[in-house]
């Protein structure tokens, strides 16, 4: 048995007057404490009290938008620069929110992963982009692959292993139609559940991307472990080649890194022609970004590729 603690702290008179409100503004400090990682301690701030009510608000939300189902994917194409033949499409969730809009994911992705909902609501987007990947591959698409964001959440609170699985064979979608976007933190955390589950998913045939690749540990270790085949070098990098020499250097670092270990690489958010033919003359294999098309609606998507089609 091995013991964690967190402390959270309220200080009277400075945070309460009374019994009750002094524990409630420990334990908030206590959430905190928790939030920061664990095995520390937070005194109690007024700022806490503001960030903990929008956190359970939202979590609230989220869960009567998942009953009701007011989420929806958009696709991004990836294209081959060599050759500006389309290799697959990332699935990325939005938020139909009643009232307010289209909601991006940046707004309400954290709040899915500390509180446990990203569990159901990744298990719907998998299942909505398997289903629409099979739809387009039938319908004339036949090479189609999607991409679907994974986080280290879902790893832990799910048995997702056996989710994939199943999802493919309801959806009819073959394995080598789905690609899965792990970030790198979630490969460095490194437990044995982590590695035979992707393991499992690799023998089957299910691709393999490393996201945002730069931004987290980076490890090489890490890298020469896993047999992913895409690493998406991160659109921070990407974005300050044209002025950075650091940037650039970092970016045909990564290529060369990736080259050599025979994965392929895709570089995120180029949004300019001549970006996109440096990254080529650089070895980069793939792009993603607004140059080609921004997130689009699977209606909106479906109208992208038949244009393409007829110039
Ligand atoms: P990501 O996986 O790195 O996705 C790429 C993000 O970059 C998307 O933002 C996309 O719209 C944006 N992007 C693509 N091209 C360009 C460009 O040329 N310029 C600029 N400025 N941006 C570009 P989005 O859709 O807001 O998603 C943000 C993040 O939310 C994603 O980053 C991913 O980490 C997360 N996310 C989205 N959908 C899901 C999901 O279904 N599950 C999980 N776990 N995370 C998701
Ligand atoms: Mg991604
Ligand atoms: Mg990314």
């Amino acid at each position: 048995v091995s013991v964690g603690l967190s402390i959270g702290a309220a200080l009277y008179p400075r945070d309460g007057t009374d019994g009750e409100t002094l524990m409630r503004h420990a334990d908030i400090a206590l959430q905190a404490a928790k939030h920061a990682g664990r095995q520390t301690y937070r005194f109690f701030e007024p700022a806490m009290n503001a960030a903990l009510t929008r956190f359970l608000q939202t979590r609230d939300d989220l869960r009567a938008a998942l009953e009701r189902e007011e989420f929806v994917l958009h696709y991004q194409p990836q294209i081959e620069l060599e050759t500006g033949r389309l290799v697959g499409v990332e699935a990325l969730v939005r938020w139909q929110r009643p009232g307010v809009g289209l909601v991006q994911p940046d707004a309400f992705i954290d709040v899915a992963e500390d509180s446990g909902l990203i569990v159901p609501l990744g298990g719907w987007v998998l299942r909505e982009a398997c289903r629409q990947a099979a739809a387009w591959r039938a319908a004339g698409w036949p090479d189609l692959v999607v991409a679907v964001n994974i986080c280290a959440v879902q790893f832990r609170r799910g048995s997702l292993g056996a989710e994939v699985l199943a999802i493919l064979e309801e959806t009819g979608l073959p394995p080598a139609g789905l690609e899965l976007e792990l970030t790198e933190s979630l490969l460095l955390e490194g437990q044995e559940e982590v590695l035979a589950t992707v393991a499992q998913w690799q023998a089957r045939g299910i691709q393999l991307a490393i996201d945002d690749f730069g931004t987290g540990y980076s490890s090489l270790a890490y890298l020469k472990r896993f047999a992913v085949d895409k690493v998406k070098i991160d659109r921070s990098f990407i974005v300050g080649m044209a002025e950075d020499d650091a940037a650039r250097a970092i970016v045909q670092a990564i290529i060369d890194l990736a080259g050599g270990l025979k994965r392929r690489t895709l570089a995120e958010g180029v949004e300019e022609a001549s970006l996109a033919s440096q990254l080529r003359a650089m070895g980069c294999d793939e792009a993603q970004g607004y140059l080609y098309a921004r997130p689009l609606a699977a209606a909106d998507l479906e109208r992208w590729l038949r244009a393409r089609e007829v110039s």
